[in-house]
């Protein structure tokens, strides 16, 4: 990944300096986008080789993932994520690869649940959260998302392709909820011709799931993240279409969001059976009002999900940098940011070389 790195040099001069005794504000880029919210990956490994993030043709047995030392430690992270909150950041997602495959990852919350006033959540493929699901709540996790790409047994494994049983998945979710995780949001990826029949079930089935509130399900638009997911435009379903399918059938209606900024659209059954939500990041781009980083498992910086290059923060932490250095750096990588990669997105960006999303963090 060294090649996908664009060296930090003397951020000082770029940010100036605060006046007074006021408290730094948050950091805005060059379109006015606060920095709100950081997504981590605490490991680029994954033990689901789903078909549309780790195709099993790229991400075989020699594939040359990193090696401990190079992965961020338990305390570089809550270091790093410290400078952000300070700096304005309110929610931290925890993500990977699988980020439950992460030794002692409670062991992580535990450390980020001492900073004061961040929302803490985790996105996980659900396999180990019947294992994991109590000791991340005692830890002080606050919310997980469970991805989960359809009901029947048959489109589950094609989906996972290594065979997972959908049943083990669904029994995470159960665990999720008896540890008192509440609502549990379900990741559904949607692509054409692969798992679209699913859409149906798994509304039904989380409809009216869960406790009060009951889980949510999120249809996500199929994406052309990385380089190796083959992504073609016409297996993409737009979100329009999904809530049009499954409003024939359980009439939605559109609700406000929960705040500003919120990536997934919100619709509520008309019968108060709860809701669900859509990503439409192919079909209706929010990059005007994107607002996340992410920090990559060995310590790169990301300011958009598409990018190219990822800047070494690491680098900063191991050469002993003070945190005003640190956070100088990280406040003139985000005033620089300019991207807006879902609203120029053709079929030959599609193809450009990007960053995995295990590595990055999704
Ligand atoms: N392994 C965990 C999981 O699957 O929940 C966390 C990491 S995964 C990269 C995070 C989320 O990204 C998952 O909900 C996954 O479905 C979604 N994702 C991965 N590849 C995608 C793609 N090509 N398009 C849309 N969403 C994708
Ligand atoms: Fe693994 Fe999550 Fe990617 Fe599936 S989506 S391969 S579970 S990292
Ligand atoms: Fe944000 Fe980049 Fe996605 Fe646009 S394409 S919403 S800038 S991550």
């Amino acid at each position: 990944m060294n090649n996908l790195v664009i060296p930090i040099l003397d951020a000082r001069s770029v940010i100036p300096p605060t006046a007074g005794d006021e408290p730094p504000g948050p950091f805005a880029d060059t379109r006015g986008r606060r920095l709100a919210d950081l997504r981590i990956s605490v490991t680029d490994r994954c033990n689901f080789r789903c078909v549309y993030c780790m195709p099993k043709t790229v991400f075989g047995r020699d594939y040359p993932y990193l090696k401990h030392g190079e992965l961020l430690s338990f305390e570089e992270i809550l270091r790093i994520a410290r400078l952000f909150a300070e700096r304005g950041v309110r929610k931290i997602r925890l993500t990977g690869g699988e980020p439950l495959l992460r030794r002692n990852i409670e062991r992580l919350v535990e450390m980020l649940a001492t900073i004061p006033g961040l929302e803490l959540t985790l996105t996980t493929n659900g396999s180990l959260l019947r294992k994991k699901a109590h000791a991340l709540r005692e830890a002080g996790l606050q919310r997980v998302t469970v991805s989960l790409d359809a009901l029947d047994d048959q489109t589950f494994r094609k989906m996972n392709d290594v065979d997972f049983p959908v049943s083990q998945v669904l029994d995470g979710i159960a665990a999720a909820e008896e540890a008192g995780f509440s609502p549990v949001k379900i990741n559904m990826v949607v692509k054409r011709g692969t798992n679209d029949h699913a859409i149906l079930p798994m509304a039904r089935h989380f409809r009216g799931s869960g406790r009060n509130p009951g889980h949510i399900l999120r249809l996500i638009e199929f994406m052309d993240v990385g380089a190796s997911n083959g992504w073609k435009l016409d297996e993409v379903m737009p979100s329009a279409e999904v809530v049009r399918l499954i409003s024939a059938e359980m009439p939605l209606e559109a609700i406000g969001a929960n705040y500003p900024g919120e990536v997934a659209k919100r619709w509520h059954y008309r019968d108060g059976s709860g809701e669900i939500g859509v990503i439409s990041s192919v079909s209706q781009a929010f990059c005007s009002s994107c607002t996340r980083a992410r920090l990559s498992t060995e310590g790169k910086l990301y300011t958009c999900l598409f990018a190219q290059r990822g800047h070494d923060l690491r680098a900063l932490l191991r050469a002993n940098k003070s945190d005003g250095d640190i956070e100088a750096a990280i406040g003139a990588i985000w005033g620089a940011r300019t991207d807006r990669y879902s609203e120029i997105r053709t079929a030959e960006t599609a193809t450009q070389e990007k960053i995995e999303m295990s590595y990055i963090g999704g």
